[in-house]
């Protein structure tokens, strides 16, 4: 018996892939603590969004970073994906949703107007406390629900998708925007579209990123671009890199971009003194 549970113990510490489970427990642990202790670790990233026709910021995306304590960085696809997989998501998310909802309301404060996105997932949408949690953090903050917009993946509309939709269109309702993020990659049926009440269309960056040297992802934006104003939709295109891809976008009438061209992701401050560089006429 001994030697069993030897061997098992030998056995763990070996195993890459248990070395691996552990390390995301590990991970996962100071995740929460980080939440709770709200010390710097987590932080916002505010990526602005440009309007095509009148060439002004009018909105931002708001993205998550994480530094540990070791002063390592963690990947935020991968740290939201182990908060999905363990449910600390909806704490995670009511973290961010805080902090975005106050950092619009401290930019109003400064007569800085802009409307700010949260990225969320499937199990923040079907958890029933997140419209209740976000009307009072939009109240207690005094911001109008419609500075904010929900962004949501294809995959994150279809899981629980007859309650899902309920959800979203209670958002719809009180005046928040909903956008569909990654749109193109997913499983997004065109029938599924017509029923999906969304505000906003993002076109994945993977159609974006050469977007000036491949003819058939010209093809694919334009036709997407038209179908989303048909259906009265605001489109936008992630992942502009290039000059030449954000005037192809402003000939194919999209309405915002967004990217490494114009800008990365920045914290609050440096959005703002980027924004008077580039946008405010003196
Ligand atoms: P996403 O919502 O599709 O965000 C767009 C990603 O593209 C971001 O990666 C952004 O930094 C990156 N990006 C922006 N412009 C460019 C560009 O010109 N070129 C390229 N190559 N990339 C560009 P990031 O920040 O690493 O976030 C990755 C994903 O993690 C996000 O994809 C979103 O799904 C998730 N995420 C980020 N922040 C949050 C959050 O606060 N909550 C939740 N639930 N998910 C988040
Ligand atoms: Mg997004
Ligand atoms: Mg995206
Ligand atoms: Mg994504």
């Amino acid at each position: 018996d001994s030697a069993a549970s030897d061997h098992e113990s030998i056995h763990y510490y070996q195993s890459g892939e248990d070395e691996a489970h552990l390390e995301r427990l590990i991970m996962l642990d100071e995740l929460k603590q980080a939440i709770i202790d709200d010390d710097g670790q987590l932080f916002m990233t505010y990526q602005p969004k440009l309007h095509m026709k009148t060439q002004k910021i009018d909105k931002v995306e708001s993205l998550i970073r994480w530094q540990r304590k070791d002063g390592s960085w963690v990947n935020p696809e991968l740290f939201i994906d182990l908060a999905e997989q363990s449910g600390l998501i909806v704490e995670l998310t009511a973290w961010v949703v805080n902090t975005v909802v106050a950092q619009v309301a401290n930019w109003q404060s400064k007569g800085i107007e802009l409307q700010a996105a949260i990225n969320v997932s499937a199990q923040d949408i079907a958890f029933s406390g997140f419209h209740s949690a976000l009307v009072s953090t939009l109240e207690k903050h005094k911001v109008d629900p419609k500075l904010i917009t929900i962004e949501l993946t294809e995959r994150d509309m279809i899981e629980n998708e007859e309650k899902g939709i309920k959800a979203l269109e209670n958002l719809k309702a009180i005046g928040v925007k909903i956008s569909l993020d990654d749109y193109g990659v997913g499983q997004t049926s065109l029938g599924r579209l017509k029923m999906l009440p969304i505000d906003e269309l993002k076109l994945d960056k993977c159609f974006i990123l050469k977007l000036d040297e491949s003819q058939k992802d010209q093809f694919i934006v334009q036709s997407s671009i038209t179908l989303g104003h048909q259906l009265g939709f605001s489109v936008v295109a992630e992942g502009v890199e290039t000059l030449g891809s954000l005037e192809l976008l402003k000939d194919m009438q999209c309405d915002h971009a967004q990217g490494y061209y114009l800008s990365r992701p920045l914290k609050a401050e440096l959005l703002e003194e980027w924004l008077l560089d580039h946008y405010v006429s003196h």
